[in-house]
């Protein structure tokens, strides 16, 4: 056994011959590397593991290396068809964007600063006109993301005090968002009127009382309640705040604008429509239909606006300046239509022509072994938007029988797919690549990894 160990490569031995293999390494981080490696080989060698010869010492330390220093977050192929994807990092953003963006984080810029006085200034005043012409908004702030502001608004404006609001938008959202939680994290107070599926005016009015600050309306994002229902409209909302002098809030969740009407109208009002309604205070996501970075957009009237930006909180939700250029850059698109510096609008908007041919030169290009199909498929917005409303896109699919073939089936295929970083659905035993959400380049790889797969069967069925 002495004798096993003492063949065990020195430290300084393997040391010396790492640093001829990698590249200007971290000293510290190889060091502790291979003294867990020469443990744990210890240890094996204990328990009458196998001997290793030096070069293959060396490799392994390699392997744990380049996994220690491997990043985490990768690209990926979105073939979901569910656009806005917030485990997929919702929404995307165009080369162009990010080109126009990239003077302003690669330099200094004036975030705070007034050009023309030299004087202080603030960071959401470069959104303000933007909103403005877009919207005809008094004011806007924006925050780290839309639970942010949610939050933000409820405790500037009624901590202590009474918050009214339907039975039936007392949600949960996606990551444990519980909008009763919220509330009570506030400092709000929860009054809940109407019943599950019907909220009439007449109870928001019986509820007003002199501890009432706030009527909350919260977009119902992921479920909808279908049958015999009733939920009270915005617009009358707004004037009941207005009559008894109390703030009307909407949470909108998603928010987009006019230019998706063609998919939305009849389903969600647009910003434009919300904002002709003249509410106080509004919020909304701007990674959701809005296509452009996270953040919780708050827009209302200045002096709303005013008092929260006096709330000492905002100073830990404000959104940086990654956040704010992203914004203006989106949002001068939005202003001169520039639908394809926005992939999430892009996306949303391709016709169902387009999404032909697309699957076909997907199906075209993929070993005719594999027996793709293209079928018409269901995608989804995605991002709270039309929860049970699908848009119909075109998908190539493939067949468990199909597969079997192949000895393969649709979880393996799958698996395989997201090794190589596309993700597919599932769908009673078959395959699916939607191709709403594919994005340039995506097909090739999707192409080149089906024939990576084919190879490795080394398929004879063509
Ligand atoms: C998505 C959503 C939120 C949370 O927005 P984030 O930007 O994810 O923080 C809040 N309220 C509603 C209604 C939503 O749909």
């Amino acid at each position: 056994m002495q004798t096993l160990l003492q063949q065990i490569p020195k430290t300084d031995k393997l040391l010396n011959a790492l640093n001829a293999k990698l590249q200007t390494p971290n000293q510290n981080l190889l060091k502790r590397l291979t003294l867990e490696f020469l443990d744990s080989y210890r240890q094996e060698l204990l328990k009458g593991g196998e001997l290793l010869d030096f070069e293959s010492c060396i490799k392994r330390i390699i392997m744990l290396y380049q996994n220690a220093t491997q990043k985490s977050l990768k690209p990926l192929i979105n073939a979901t068809g569910i656009v806005v994807h917030t485990n997929l990092g919702r929404s995307v953003f165009s080369e162009e964007i990010l080109e126009e963006i990239k003077p302003l984080l690669t330099q200094y810029n004036n975030l705070e600063y007034h050009l023309q006085t030299g004087k202080r200034s603030e960071r959401y005043l470069h959104l303000q006109r933007l909103f403005k012409t877009l919207l005809n908004a008094e004011d806007v702030l924006v925050v780290n993301n839309n639970a942010a502001a949610v939050f933000l608004i409820l405790n500037t404006f009624a901590k202590g005090k009474e918050v009214i609001i339907s039975r039936g938008e007392l949600i949960e959202i996606g990551g444990g968002f519980r909008i009763p939680c919220v509330m009570e994290d506030s400092g709000a107070i929860l009054r809940e009127v109407g019943t599950t599926n019907k909220t009439h005016l007449k109870d928001y009015k019986d509820a007003i009382n002199t501890d009432s600050a706030m009527l909350f309306k919260v977009h119902k994002s992921n479920y909808t309640i279908t049958g015999f229902s009733k939920e009270v409209e915005l617009k009358e909302l707004i004037a009941l705040a207005k009559e008894c002098d109390l703030i009307d809030y909407y949470d909108l969740g998603s928010g987009y604008f006019d230019i998706l009407d063609s998919i939305f109208k009849g389903f969600e009002p647009s910003l434009q429509s919300i904002c002709t309604l003249n509410p106080s205070l509004i919020s909304f996501s701007g990674d959701k239909l809005l296509g452009t970075a996270q953040a919780g957009i708050i827009l209302g009237k200045k002096a709303h606006i005013n008092k929260l930006k006096q709330n000492q909180l905002l100073r830990m939700l404000r959104a940086d300046k990654f956040t704010i250029a992203a914004l203006e850059a989106t949002l001068n698109a939005y202003l001169q239509g520039n639908v394809k510096a926005i992939p999430t609008l892009q996306m949303l908007l391709r016709d169902k022509d387009f999404l032909h041919t697309l699957a076909q030169e997907l199906a075209k290009g993929i070993p005719p072994c594999f027996k793709p199909k293209v079928i018409p498929t269901k995608s989804y917005s995605g991002g709270g938007a039309m929860p049970n409303h699908s848009l119909e896109s075109f998908g190539v699919a493939f067949y468990a029988k199909d597969l079997n073939f192949l000895k393969l089936d649709a979880t393996k295929l799958e698996q395989h797919l997201r090794n190589h970083r596309i993700i597919a659905r599932l769908e009673n035993s078959a395959l699916i690549l939607d191709v709403r959400t594919l994005l340039e380049g995506d097909l090739v790889q999707i192409v080149e990894s089906f024939c990576a797969l084919h190879k490795e069967l080394q398929c004879k069925h063509i």
